[in-house]
């Protein structure tokens, strides 16, 4: 093969950031500590939240606030088919049961027209997913949850860089969870965080990450200055280390230029390829937001293409491209099957979506001669 493999997603980490995990490794303080502090206060400026909690992923992050929003058994959590598999895990981990709503076919988002209808006594949170970097229409999701007394967690797993309306994803509303997997906006390794503004969710999250602990206990009993802590509920063990924080430092100063980076390679896409019969493109919403492309997502039209998404894979791989698939429908894995009885047909718009789907290579450090090279690639392969 005379071409390198082309990944889907490639991390971006600069020098400056190498540099600081290198002098955190010889500093002898590698666990949380002074750079988680710092992320954690530039996390807090960046949304404009009073409080942000740095962790291993974004996966615990979905765990330790569902847990602390107390859930009890049978508690439904209304989200989306479209979505990582982690989203739904996590909700059957805090005990609740998942309530699914299909989505919007054009924006791939939960429809929020369907959202009401999904309301039931048992209803707690209200769980969207901003897909692909778009984010949900969330005026009226908030309305609906307040009318009905939900919480609502945002999975913003995709979204750190999105905006609604002129206001950053995660500056405003009720809890926000971010991904820092390589794959993401941006990178800490692996990592997430959770952006409230909720003091008790907070100070829940707090204890829950770190075995329980509670510093203001100790200081309360009137121990401070000493190492001492108590220990007021069984924790997790999902704080953030220092290393990973050095990255994500300077992963959160450059994310605005890979957001400007990856819409410019959206938009080549979008104007490549607006008149292929085999592709349906990613559509936008009316209202004013800005997209953070965290993958790009056209669906293919089988016929027109003479494969279908499995094939066309496969076929880019044999061409040394890499693709995505975000993702698979949720309900339909063995296990959401047998525990809550989903089935072929229950959301058909994700189920049509989920067959097509394929995510292109899109990253920041990506070459106009790389994204040629993607076109070049697929025309040949729908054209001979
Ligand atoms: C990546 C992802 C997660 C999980 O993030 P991790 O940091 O890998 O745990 C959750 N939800 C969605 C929608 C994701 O894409």
């Amino acid at each position: 093969m005379s071409e390198e493999f082309l990944p889907f997603s490639k991390p971006s980490i600069s020098q400056a950031a190498i540099d600081d995990v290198v002098a955190c490794l010889k500093s002898g303080w590698i666990a949380t500590g002074p750079k988680v502090a710092q992320f954690t206060d530039d996390l807090k400026n960046y949304f404009n939240a009073p409080y942000a909690l740095p962790l291993m992923s974004a996966t615990t992050g979905l765990h330790l606030s569902l847990l602390a929003m107390h859930l009890e058994p049978g508690d439904e959590v209304i989200t989306t088919p479209l979505t990582f598999a982690a989203t739904l895990n996590t909700i059957v981990l805090a005990g609740g049961k998942p309530v699914l709503v299909d989505i919007d076919p054009r924006t791939l988002n939960m429809d929020i027209n369907l959202l009401e209808s999904a309301i039931t006594p048992r209803t707690r949170v209200v769980l969207p997913v901003h897909f692909a970097g778009l984010p949900v229409d969330l005026d009226p999701l908030y309305e609906i949850a307040g009318r009905h007394g939900l919480r609502v967690l945002e999975d913003a797993a995709h979204a750190i860089g999105t905006e609604y309306k002129g206001r950053r994803i995660g500056s405003f509303g009720d809890t926000q969870v971010f991904s820092f997997h390589p794959n993401k906006n941006m990178t800490t390794g692996e990592g997430g965080c959770v952006i409230t503004r909720d003091q008790q969710m907070a100070d829940q999250i707090a204890r829950l990450r770190f075995h329980g602990i509670d510093r203001q206990a100790w200081n309360r009993y009137g121990k401070s200055g000493t190492q001492d802590y108590e220990i007021v509920l069984p924790g997790y063990k999902s704080n953030m280390m220092d290393i990973q924080a050095a990255i994500g430092i300077h992963q959160l100063r450059e994310l605005g230029g890979f957001i400007v980076r990856r819409n410019e390679l959206a938009a080549r896409y979008q104007q490549a390829l607006s008149d292929w019969p085999q592709w349906t493109l990613p559509q936008r919403p009316v209202f004013d937001h800005l997209h953070s492309w965290h993958i790009y997502t056209p669906l293919i039209n089988e016929d027109a293409a003479g494969m279908n998404r499995n094939e066309f894979m496969q076929a880019m791989k044999e061409k040394n491209i890499g693709t995505g698939l975000h993702y698979r429908a949720v309900h339909l894995y063995p296990y959401y099957r047998q525990a809550f009885g989903f089935n072929l047909g229950d959301y058909p718009n994700a189920e049509d979506v989920c067959e097509r789907i394929v995510s292109l290579p899109l990253f920041p450090g990506m070459t106009d001669a790389e994204h040629d090279r993607v076109l070049d690639v697929m025309y040949t392969l729908f054209n001979s």
